[in-house]
């Protein structure tokens, strides 16, 4: 305020002296009766009247108002630290603002200053709506992790206790035991890997990108696998048409995760002497990769669902076969980071085919 009222007395001060020196000056140049001195004076103050006025109702005024409403949002907010009412906050604001432009702003000037407040008040909601999104989120995945931790932590020790309490002492059943809690030790070093990998892609993990043959990794994978699927009497079958010796631009060893999630899952969730079918198909600047089996099947109502983190379509089914629930949603972010994107079709008892496409 004291700053404002220097302004306008500098402004009237330097006014009065001009105005002075231009009255002095045209009398000395010119012979002008006092009356003539006396009509343009009244004229000239008329003037500055009318300008100053102009100013105040043009300019200082919106401004004034403007700055009323939006004082609000550098305020020290009473509800800071409770997103929902943050946002409430802001977009009141943001409606008084819009109303004001379209009500009052009659100069382009403050019409262009009213827009840049509203867009800045538009990005702060939209912050605060991607924060609050981010809390839930961060709090369902907590919650997610905790309940995953605990059900395998829980089975070791009813195992361990069982056995402290004497089934130790015989031995085909402390064996049975031990396998059991040795297996929920798998299970949990396979969730606390993929907790790993997700929370690293999350955070935008930089993917180390050069050229590779995409079927020699793929045929590696399936050697890697061929135990797990021997197992059930699986058969992986592998056909890479015409793109033999085709190299792709990707993170290797990423990819080749893509690849294991694809196929352990055919493996999970097809039934004995099934079959697997692994394609890859020459497109003019891509590969197109293709992962198929014949088991059982998702239904159409879970399959937007099945890339969420933790989502399983038969939560018992998923855990007794050892899935984590974050296989798929592992990779959809891989491929993300590869601009790419995952398809998948299924038919419930027929099978399951994802699919996805690799810059060549
Ligand atoms: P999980 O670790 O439980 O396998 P994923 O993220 O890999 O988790 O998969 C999510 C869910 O999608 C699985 O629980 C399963 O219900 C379903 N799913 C994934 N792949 C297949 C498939 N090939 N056939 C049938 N269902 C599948």
């Amino acid at each position: 305020m004291k700053n404002r009222l220097k302004l306008f007395s500098k402004f009237t001060l330097l006014y009065s002296f001009l105005f002075l020196a231009a009255i002095i000056l045209l009398s000395k140049i010119i012979d002008v009766s006092n009356e003539t001195l006396f009509f343009s004076s009244a004229v000239i103050l008329i003037c500055y009247g009318v300008t100053f006025a102009f100013i105040k109702f043009e300019l200082f005024k919106p401004l004034q108002e403007l700055s009323k409403i939006t004082t609000k949002l550098s305020a020290k907010n009473k509800n800071a630290g409770d997103l929902e009412n943050e946002i409430t906050d802001v977009n009141e604001i943001l409606a008084e603002l819009i109303t004001y432009r379209d009500a009052k702003s009659k100069s382009l000037y403050i019409y262009n200053i009213n827009n840049l407040l509203i867009n800045v008040a538009e990005r702060l909601s939209n912050d605060l709506q991607t924060a609050k999104t981010f809390k839930v989120n961060r709090n369902e995945f907590l919650g997610n992790v905790t309940h995953e931790l605990r059900t395998p932590i829980f089975a070791i020790q009813l195992s361990l206790e069982t056995l402290l309490d004497g089934a130790m002492n015989d031995k085909s059943v402390s064996e049975d035991f031990l396998n059991r809690a040795i297996k929920q030790t798998y299970r949990l070093k396979d969730l606390v890997d993929d907790l790993i990998s997700i929370s690293k892609l999350e955070a935008g993990m930089k993917m180390s990108k050069r050229y590779f043959r995409v079927n020699d990794m793929i045929k590696r994978t399936i050697d890697d696998l061929q135990g797990i699927a021997n197992k059930k009497n699986i058969t992986i079958e592998f056909n890479p048409g015409s793109s033999n010796g085709v190299s792709v631009f990707g993170d290797e060893e990423r990819l080749k995760q893509v690849m294991i999630n694809l196929i352990d899952n055919a493996v999970k969730y097809t039934n004995s002497d099934g079959v697997i079918k692994v394609t890859t198909e020459m497109k003019p600047k891509e590969v197109t990769i293709a992962v198929e089996d014949n088991g059982i099947g998702i239904p159409k109502v879970d399959l937007p669902r099945v890339f969420e983190r933790f989502y399983r379509v038969d939560k018992t089914r998923s855990r007794d076969v050892g899935g984590s629930g974050l296989g798929l949603s592992i990779v959809k972010h891989i491929l993300e980071s590869h601009k790419s994107s995952i398809k998948v079709e299924s038919e419930e008892n027929k099978g399951t085919r994802f699919e996805f496409n690799l810059m060549r």
